[in-house]
């Protein structure tokens, strides 16, 4: 699925966070859209998600315009940063959560919803957890909890908006290459949103960069790592030579 946006514009009040976006999204792509914190990441996600609605322009997914669809009709699967699982269910239920509230006319049966979670749960290798609550899981057991509940649906698209913001540094490392080799296996078209810029690098194929509601810079993480167009990025160069 190819997801192009263009010319998007998203204010509040007078304050654009999105002031003219645009943006390709290849096939199978795992794009990094770096940037500090208030650049309008989130707020292009959540555009892309159908979770708000820009004031101006295009959002399209493989030609055809995604802002006609609502929320699900666009298949969009959101890792969010705290998680957001469940407490009141289970690891089991709550990968199994997106599947039960499908439309009548495409939801499984129980036994085929059954095998999908057990499916998902040995993708993210967390099989053995699907008894207990989130309150019992580590954050790193979380987060891989929360992206097997996000692909259950099989998502034509993956967003993931700071998923290992909450982590501390030794998980975050361990999840960013895992993150890597599960997005080699399920080719899922999908964006990473972080304001590190280590992990953008280390992540992704190619890195958006945003700065004020803009796209400053878009190429692959040699070339921004080593002309960086913004002074964000050369704050990061500057700190760790
Ligand atoms: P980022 O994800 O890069 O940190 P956001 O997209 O969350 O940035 O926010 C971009 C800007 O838009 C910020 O200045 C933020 O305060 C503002 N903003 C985001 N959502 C809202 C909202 N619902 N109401 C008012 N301002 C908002």
């Amino acid at each position: 699925m190819t997801i192009e946006v263009r010319n998007l514009v998203k204010k509040f009040g007078s304050f654009a966070a999105l002031d003219g976006v645009d943006l390709k999204v290849d096939n199978g792509e795992l794009l990094a859209l770096l940037g500090p914190s208030g650049s309008g990441k989130t707020t292009l996600l959540r555009i892309i998600a159908g979770l708000d609605w820009p004031d101006s322009g295009e959002v399209s997914f493989n030609g055809e315009d995604a802002l006609a669809q609502g929320a699900r009709e666009r298949h969009v699967g959101f890792v969010f940063q705290h998680y957001a699982l469940f407490r009141h269910m289970t690891v089991f239920e709550n990968v199994a959560f997106g599947l039960r509230v499908q439309p009548r006319a495409v939801r499984k049966e129980e036994a085929a919803i059954r095998a999908r979670v057990k499916e998902l749960l040995d993708l993210v290798q967390l099989d053995w957890l699907a008894d207990r609550y989130p309150s019992q899981l580590s954050g790193g057991q979380r987060q891989r909890i929360a992206l097997a509940r996000a692909l259950a649906i099989e998502p034509r698209i993956l967003l993931l908006d700071e998923p290992f913001g909450a982590l501390d540094a030794k998980v975050r490392k361990e999840l960013r290459r895992w993150l890597r080799s599960l997005h080699h296996e399920i080719n899922v078209t999908s964006i990473f949103v972080t304001h590190d810029q280590e992990e953008a690098l280390e992540v992704a194929n190619r890195v958006v960069v945003m700065d004020k509601g803009r796209i400053e810079q878009i190429g692959s993480p040699d070339d921004v790592y080593e002309s960086p167009a913004t002074a964000f990025v050369h704050g990061f160069i500057g700190e760790s030579i």
